[in-house]
Order: C-alpha cells, then structure tokens, then sequence
C-alpha cells in the first residue's frame, strides 16, 4: 500500500493541474476569502469552529507582506461580518520575519492590533528550526505590549520543546495558549527526534506539559496515540467537556472562542470521521481553514508530507462521493 502510494505521489509533478485541483478542494477551501466564508458557514453546522490560514510562504521581498497584511485584514473584516467562530493562523516568514526582523515584526503587530479590536486570536504558525526562537520572540515582544490575543504553535519533535514550554509560561503566565503539534518539517537529527515513536512520546509529553503548566492547549494531531493520549491526559486533571477548567484560568479573553482550558484541531479534510465524534462528545474542535491562490504548491507539499494521503487521492478518484472533508 505504501508503494502505491509513494508511486502516486512521484507521479504527481507529471499529473495535470486540473486533476490536483479536483483532489485539492478536500483540503483547501478555495482560491479567495468568499470560498472560505462559504465553507465555514457550511461547516458551523457540524459544531465546529475555525482559524484561517491564507497559502503562502516565506517571502523574497519585503513588499510581497502588503498582500498578506491586505488579504488577513479583510479576512478578519469577513470573518467578524459573517459572525463566524474563527480566528487566523499566520506564517511569520509570510511577514518578512526572516528579511527584516524589524519590519516583520510591524507586519504582525498590525494585524494583532486589527484581530484585538475584535477580540479575535491570532496563532503564530511554527515553521522550520531557523525561525522557532524568532517566532516565540515576536509572541514574547507582542505579550510585552499588551497583546494578549496571541499564542504560538510548538513541535513535539523538536527537543527545546520542553524548555521552550517553561520559558513561554514564565512570561506569559496564564495567557499562555499553545498549540502542539507533531511538526511537519523534517528537522537534523542533532535536534529533532526522528523516530515515530520518539515523535509521538515527545508530542505527549509536551501535551503533558502543557496541561500541567496551566496554558490554553490546543492539541493538534490527526493521529489515535496523541488523541487517546490527550484524552487521558485531561480525565486525569478532571478537564473535559462542559467542565469549567480546574486549573485556576480566570482571563476573560482566554474564554472567547476557546475551551474549558483545551480543544482539538484538524487540517480540513483530514480525518473528519474522528473530528466529527470528538465534537459529537463535546470536546471543542478546530478545523484549520487554508484557502488561496497556492492552493497547488499547498496540495503538493501534503501529498509529499503523507504519502498516504495519495491512497485518499485513488479513493476519491474510484469513488467521487466519499471525497468528503
Ligand atoms: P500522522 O501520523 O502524520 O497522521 C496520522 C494519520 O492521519 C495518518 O496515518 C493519516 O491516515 C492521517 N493523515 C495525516 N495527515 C494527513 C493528510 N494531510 N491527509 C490525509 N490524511 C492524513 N506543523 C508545523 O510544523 N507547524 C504548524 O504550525 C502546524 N500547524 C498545524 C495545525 C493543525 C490544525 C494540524 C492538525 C497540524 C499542524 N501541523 C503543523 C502539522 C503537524 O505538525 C503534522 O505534521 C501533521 O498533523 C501530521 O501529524 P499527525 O500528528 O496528524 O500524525
């Protein structure tokens, strides 16, 4: 099975745009904010809630961040309009965060300021290893003036996770609102585990952690051991659904849009079946909202990431109608 899939996926520079598009649209929502808008509102239906991302990466040029801080600023606008459970998810380096530290910096700060006179949250996407200590400086910096509307995305594999946990929280204290997630870039071995095993017992760990430290922890893994694990993990600390959280969190902000303490997260069209019986038993779900104009180098970087998901792709190719997100 893994064969095949990996032949898919060596097989998909060759395979036409048009056909990628068709497989695309089960994990991106469209290429502008109306797609997005349309299937969120579709989507609220099945209890869940949002945060957004617009496809782009790391940027060249300083001037190519006005798109984005344009593009985010009427996603916010939308987003508030349409009444709508979402926040966004932003790329530092989308910014100019690796350009001009300075500049990037501003970039977020505008955007942080545009979603707070909203009360709207703001995740930092955690990118590769040259950018992890940057990104948590600009949460730090923002934290420092005042924001308290931002939180950043840590990776189970990376072996400062630990540490990074302890140093955020002792800033931040109990604002602090984590994502955790397994990390999707394959980091040197000198500071990353690179096993599965390793991998997930880390991701556990730090989910642990998280809990323990008293952060906001939103738990972001597709995978049955981090889940069963996240779900232990909250029994034991008598955190669950409807239950207020018992670990002496009383920021107001921390409540809008958020949950007694915790939530899970999903990339759209990724294992919804299990999404769906998490929200069916309470737990606050979050589904991870890409749309844009890259939507193909997107698609393309999932199918290389999991070639597994190209057996979704001979799926969705023999039977159309079990193409559901
Ligand atoms: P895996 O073992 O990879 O997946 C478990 C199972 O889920 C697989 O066997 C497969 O059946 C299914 N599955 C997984 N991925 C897919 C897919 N794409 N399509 C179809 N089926 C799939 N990483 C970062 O480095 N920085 C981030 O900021 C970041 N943000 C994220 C936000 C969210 C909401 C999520 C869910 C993930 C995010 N990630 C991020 C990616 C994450 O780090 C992992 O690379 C990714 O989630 C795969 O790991 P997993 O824990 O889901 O387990």
């Amino acid at each position: 099975m893994r064969l095949f899939g990996q032949l898919i996926v060596s097989l998909m520079p060759i395979t036409p745009r048009f056909f990628i598009r068709w497989v695309a649209k089960r994990y991106v929502a469209g290429s502008d904010i109306g797609s997005a808008i349309r299937l969120m509102k579709k989507m609220s239906e099945e209890g869940a809630c949002f945060t957004v991302d617009v496809l782009g990466e790391e940027i060249s040029a300083m001037d190519e961040a006005d798109f984005f801080i344009e593009e985010y600023s009427n996603l916010i606008d939308s987003i508030v309009e349409n009444e709508l459970d979402a926040n966004i998810s932003i790329k530092p380096t989308a910014l100019g965060l690796l350009i001009d530290p300075e500049s990037g910096l501003d970039n977020i700060e505008k955007l942080l300021r545009k979603a707070a006179e909203h009360d709207m949250y703001v995740r930092l996407d955690m990118e590769d290893h040259r950018v992890t200590q940057p990104t948590i400086d600009v949460c730090l910096a923002m934290h420092e003036k005042g924001f308290r509307n931002i939180g950043v995305v840590l990776q189970g594999r990376l072996f400062r996770t630990l540490s990074d946990i302890a140093e955020i929280c002792a800033v931040t204290g109990n604002h602090t609102d984590f994502r955790i997630c397994k990390g999707i870039y394959l980091e040197p071995e000198n500071i990353a585990y690179c096993s599965y095993k390793d991998i997930v017992n880390a991701t556990n760990d730090a989910i642990d952690e998280m809990l323990d430290s008293g952060a906001y922890t939103a738990i972001a893994s597709h995978d049955n051991p981090v889940i069963s694990h996240a779900l232990a993990a909250l029994r034991r600390r008598d955190m669950g659904p409807s239950k207020p959280d018992p670990r002496h969190i009383t920021e107001p902000s921390r409540s809008v849009g958020k949950g007694p303490g915790y939530e899970f997260q999903f990339l759209l069209g990724v294992r919804g079946d299990i999404r769906r019986k998490l929200s069916e038993q309470g737990h606050r779900t979050r589904i991870y909202i890409p749309y844009g104009t890259k939507w193909y180098e997107y698609s393309m970087r999932r199918l290389r990431e999991n070639p597994e998901v190209a057996l979704h792709v001979a799926k969705a190719l023999l039977m159309p109608w079990s193409n559901r997100r």
